[in-house]
């Protein structure tokens, strides 16, 4: 079995839909909690299903270099390793290696760059993203691609778009080469990239759609997004771009982003969504809400009885973990605090895609976009 996407509901461009893989059903839209060392920072995986996330994204980066991609498929695999049951995805690795490592260099071939962590020279090449991928033995890897930085003249941003449609095809080859091999099948999204053109969005899309052979890919991401271009930008594109995507498959939009860009992006067509934002903010302090951030270290809250939102039925929320008591735990580094703040952010995250989804059914997603754009800032995360 690999994974397959169907239609529940749509409503506009915005859909609601069931995701299917080897490890559970997965509604859509969804957002994936981000596991970067395999373990969503500080929470267990009872905690992290208890927010409603049944899928995660496992960063490929970080556990190819420590512990090792055999060593985790020696354990049975990262499902297996860190004891997620539920479904997940891996990315390919190429964005933390330009983003993270030492001199990384891309060529025609992949990116060579010194690791992080002991300066060992590596090199991530199409085939050797397929590769790690299905050791680590998730239910859906991705392909490697190029990511331009926000902002990028023209011909860079086209450059991209073609060195991602000749590894997107080397990657298809790598993974067919690989299932002949041990028969065992994973499933694999193309990246669609194109900065904030959308003419040159839809182009690229068109090319990766055209590449597919007896074995498509089984999704379309959208990737190269908040990297620094100005987030009216991108939301304009996903308004143009999203709902012009292959419709049998389901859509996942890379690394984004805040509750109000969930919000925009499901009204544009987008069903799955990673983003470190809700725990990364947690850990510097911050709560995520309906009415917008909660720096929860400002002398306000020092006697503020009330929970982070009233509205919540997190665990934070709902055990009654009044605003002063987080403040003076963050104060005193306490870690309760850290782990409280990351269960409320990915819970708000849980809410607004399972809103979504019951405002998909019942045809009023114009009341759920209301709802949440006339309370949150213009500009929140
Ligand atoms: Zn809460």
């Amino acid at each position: 079995m690999t994974v397959s996407w169907r239609l529940e509901a749509a409503d506009g461009h915005a859909r609601a839909g069931v995701l299917s893989t080897p490890h559970g059903e997965v509604p859509t839209p969804t957002f994936m909690p981000v596991g970067t060392q395999g373990s969503v920072k500080g929470l267990s995986p009872a905690e992290v299903a208890a927010s409603g996330a049944r899928i995660v994204l496992g960063n490929t980066y970080h556990l190819w270099l420590r512990p090792g991609a055999e060593t985790v498929a020696g354990l049975g695999g990262l499902h297996a390793f860190s004891r997620w049951p539920h479904a997940m995805l891996t990315d390919s690795g190429g964005f933390q290696a330009f983003s993270l490592a030492a001199n990384c260099k891309q060529d025609d071939d992949g990116f060579e760059f010194r690791s992080h962590l002991d300066g060992r020279r590596c090199r991530l090449s199409p085939e050797e993203a397929v590769r790690v991928q299905r050791l680590l033995g998730a239910d859906i890897a991705m392909q490697l691609d190029v990511c331009p930085p926000g902002g990028s003249p023209e011909d860079q941003v086209r450059r991209a778009c073609r060195t991602t449609s000749a590894w997107a095809l080397r990657c298809l080859e790598a993974r067919r080469r690989e299932e002949e091999q041990d028969g065992r099948r994973q499933a694999l999204f193309a990246i669609v990239q194109g900065g904030t053109d959308p003419a040159l969005r839809r182009e690229h899309a068109a090319e990766l759609a055209a590449l597919a052979s007896d074995r498509p890919f089984d999704g379309l991401a959208l990737g190269g997004f908040s990297v620094g271009e100005p987030i009216e930008a991108m939301h304009e594109v996903l308004g143009e771009v999203a709902h012009a995507l292959d419709p049998a498959r389901p859509r996942y939009l890379m690394g984004v982003g805040t509750p109000r860009d969930l919000v925009i992006a499901i009204t544009a067509g987008v069903d799955m969504f990673d983003c470190v934002l809700p725990t990364r903010n947690a850990r510097n302090g911050q709560a995520l809400t309906r009415d917008g951030k909660i720096v929860i270290k400002n002398a306000r809250y020092k006697d503020d009885p009330l929970p982070i939102d009233p509205e919540c039925a997190c665990p934070a929320c709902a055990g009654g973990f009044s605003r002063a008591y987080l403040r003076h735990l963050f104060i005193a580094g306490e870690m309760l605090v850290l782990r409280l703040l990351s269960l409320h952010n990915l819970h708000l995250y849980g809410e607004i895609t399972r809103e979504a989804r019951a405002a998909i059914a019942a045809g009023e997603l114009g009341v759920f976009q209301r709802r949440w754009l006339e309370r949150l800032p213009a500009r929140d995360g």
